[in-house]
This record gives C-alpha cells, structure tokens and sequence, in this order.
C-alpha cells in the first residue's frame, strides 16, 4: 500500500481527522486527531485498522502491521507504564511514554553496532511490541542506509519531527537532516545540542523500547544521554578479536561508570557458515564470551558473520534478515529475546533502587 492509498482511505472517517500517514513494505502507520476519552480513541482506532484492512484487501495489497495512534493534540503525551506489561519501569525521564531506553556501544567502529541496532529494533517490532530507533551516532550516521530511508522525507509537525515508520520501527536519524556527503564536526556542546534536539524534538509517541545506536568510543553522546535519559541498559557489541575485546570493555565501564546497567555483551562476527554448510571460526568465536564472563556481564548471544546480513544492511531490507529458518534468522531471534529477558530484569532492579550493604 502506498501512503497516498492510506491517506485516501482515511479520509472518511468519523470521530478523527488524520494528522500523520506512511507506508513502506506492509507497515502501515497514521496518527489521528480526536477527543481525548478513552472510549473515542478506542474507536476511532479500530475504525481506522479496519478502513485501512479493508482498502488492503480491495488492492490486493500485503499487510504485514498496522499501528494507528491516537492524539488529542494537548502538549502533554500520556504515560503509559501503569498498565505496562511485564513489570516495566516508570515513565523515563526526558521522554515521557518510552518504557524501555537502551542504548547499543561499541568500543570501536566498525563492529557492527548499528547494525546490530538495527536488527534488535526490528527484531523487537515483529515481537509485537511498539519500537523506536534513534540514531544517536551523529558523526557517521548509517540507519539511513540501513533502515532504507533514502527516498524518505522529513516531516514536521508542530515543530515536532515525525518520525520514519519503516520495518515496523519509528526511526529517526541526523542523517536525514544534513547533507549526506558533508563531513560531520560537533564540538563538545554542539554535539550535546544535536543528539538532545534529534531525542527530545521527536515526536516518539508511546513507546515500549527505544534503541539507542551511539558513536563508537567513549565520547560525549553517551555522556548527554545518561544526562537525558534514566536508562534500562546498554547492550554492549563487541567482535571475538582481542582488540576488539579490549575497546569493548572500556565501553561497559564506561556505561557502569554513568550508572547504566550493561545489559549484556553480543558476540558479532562470531563464525563464518560456509556453502557446505559447515561452520568455520575466523576469527576466534567465543572471544566475547569469555570477556563478558570475565566482567560478570551477561552474554546475549553470537550472530555469525554472512553475506545475506552485509546485503540486507547495503539494500535496507533488515525485515528479510528475519525470513526464513536460516542460521542467520535464528541467531537474531534468540539475541533479541534474551535482550527482553535481561531489560526486564534490569527494569526491576532499577525499580528496587539502590540497597545498603552494611558490613
Ligand atoms: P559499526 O556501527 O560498528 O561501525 P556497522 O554496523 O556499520 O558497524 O557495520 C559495518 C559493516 O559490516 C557494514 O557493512 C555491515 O553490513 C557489515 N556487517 C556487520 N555485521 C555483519 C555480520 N554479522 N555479517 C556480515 N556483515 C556484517
């Protein structure tokens, strides 16, 4: 479905006057305006899924998720996490409606950060549950490229920045705001003000998890955003090289040293599986493993090194890394579900708050 189709099948409804609209693969979003109580924007939802189903149907067209929001235009955005599933922690600070904020580092570039940030965005979304990505590495941003954001436009509202909505993902990156082939120099504060605009001036909505991709290194965006954001945790990337090691554990102390739990350490490029079918370890599988335990830290799982995951990032069809029963789609699953494990047990630790040990 295209977005002009979604727009022309709202356009008749009663009770709510569309505001926001896009498509892109079979994910359909709209934001309507309508009277605040529950039980108008409980219709006016419904209404809206099952206008937008059936002009699908009438197409021919593939759905593969609909998200119909509903606001009633008051500055303020409703808090979400009273009735949040699963024990989830109250509303962050700086982003009211976003349950979980976690941030994905690297001690190097070049480990696969963002695109494991990516594929546990996306990887949370077609999990049912309702997921933003920000793109917090202002200096070399890649989610436009990897989200497949270029023939997107930035849209505004309110002074507000609506997010993309692709691959199930709300998604909002620098890179779509600056010329993309302008080298990116921030300054200390600029780069305070860039991240903090491009987080606090987007228009999140509710949310169950952000994902925040940061700039490698221990620089100054991991220091605004642990001013910003009361985070769930940080998922640490890491390579099984030892020098990737090394970098990555200056990055989890670095999330200790800010006071964000470190979620866990994810082993990318762990093996290499051939056409054969065999698995062959490159460059030192487990290397990350042993690191993790070395630091009493979790690990979150191996993704393994393939072609099809270099394609799907270079073409921005992350969704198709999931397809299938491939090594590949499986790794990604389990690294996502033990990544919802561990927020949540991070969550409930957060809840406690700090304990006294008297000795
Ligand atoms: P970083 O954010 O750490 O700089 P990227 O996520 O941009 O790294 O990844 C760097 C390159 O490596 C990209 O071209 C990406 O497609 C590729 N890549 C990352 N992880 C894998 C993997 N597991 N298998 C194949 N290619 C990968």
């Amino acid at each position: 479905m295209t977005k002009e189709q979604v727009i022309e099948a709202l356009s008749g409804l009663a009770g709510g006057t569309l505001r926001t609209a896009s498509a892109c693969d079979g994910f359909v979003s709209a934001t309507l305006v309508c009277a605040p109580d529950d039980a108008t924007r409980q219709r006016v939802r419904a209404e809206a899924d099952a206008a937008i189903r059936k002009r699908a149907h009438e197409l021919g067209a593939d759905l593969r998720q609909v998200s119909i929001e509903t606001t009633s235009e008051t500055p303020s955005r409703p808090h979400a996490a009273a009735q949040s599933p699963a024990g989830n922690p109250a509303p962050r600070a700086g982003l009211p409606g976003v349950r979980h904020v976690i941030a994905v580092g690297a001690g190097k570039g070049g480990v696969g950060k963002s695109t494991v940030s990516v594929n546990l965005a996306v990887g949370l979304a077609r999990g049912g549950h309702s997921v933003g990505l920000l793109d917090g590495d202002i200096y070399g941003p890649s989610v436009p490229t990897l989200m497949g954001l270029d023939a997107l436009e930035v849209l505004m509202h309110r002074n507000m920045l609506q997010p993309f909505y692709v691959h199930g993902v709300k998604t909002m990156t620098i890179g779509k705001l600056v010329d993309s082939e302008k080298p990116l120099i921030w300054r200390g504060p600029m780069a305070h003000g860039a991240f903090k605009q491009l987080a606090d001036q987007t228009e999140w909505g509710e949310l169950d998890y952000l994902i925040i991709d940061l700039p490698p290194g221990t620089g100054d965006v991991p220091l605004t955003m642990a001013q910003l954001f009361s985070l769930t945790g940080a998922v640490v990337v890491c390579t099984p090289q030892k020098v990737a090691q090394d970098d990555a554990v200056r990055a989890a102390r670095m999330f200790q040293t800010l006071n964000i739990p470190v979620l866990g350490v994810v082993e990318n490029m762990s093996y290499f599986i051939g056409d054969d079918g065999k698995e062959y370890d490159l460059f030192g599988k487990g290397g990350a493993e042993k690191m993790a335990a070395r630091m009493g830290l979790p690990f979150l799982g191996a993704i393994p090194i393939q072609t099809e995951l270099r394609v799907n990032s270079d073409a921005g069809t992350p969704t198709k890394n999931f397809e299938g029963s491939s090594a590949l789609s499986s790794a990604l699953t389990k690294f996502t579900q033990r990544v919802e494990q561990e927020a949540a047990i991070a969550a409930m630790r957060n809840r406690q708050g700090p304990t006294l040990s008297i000795s």
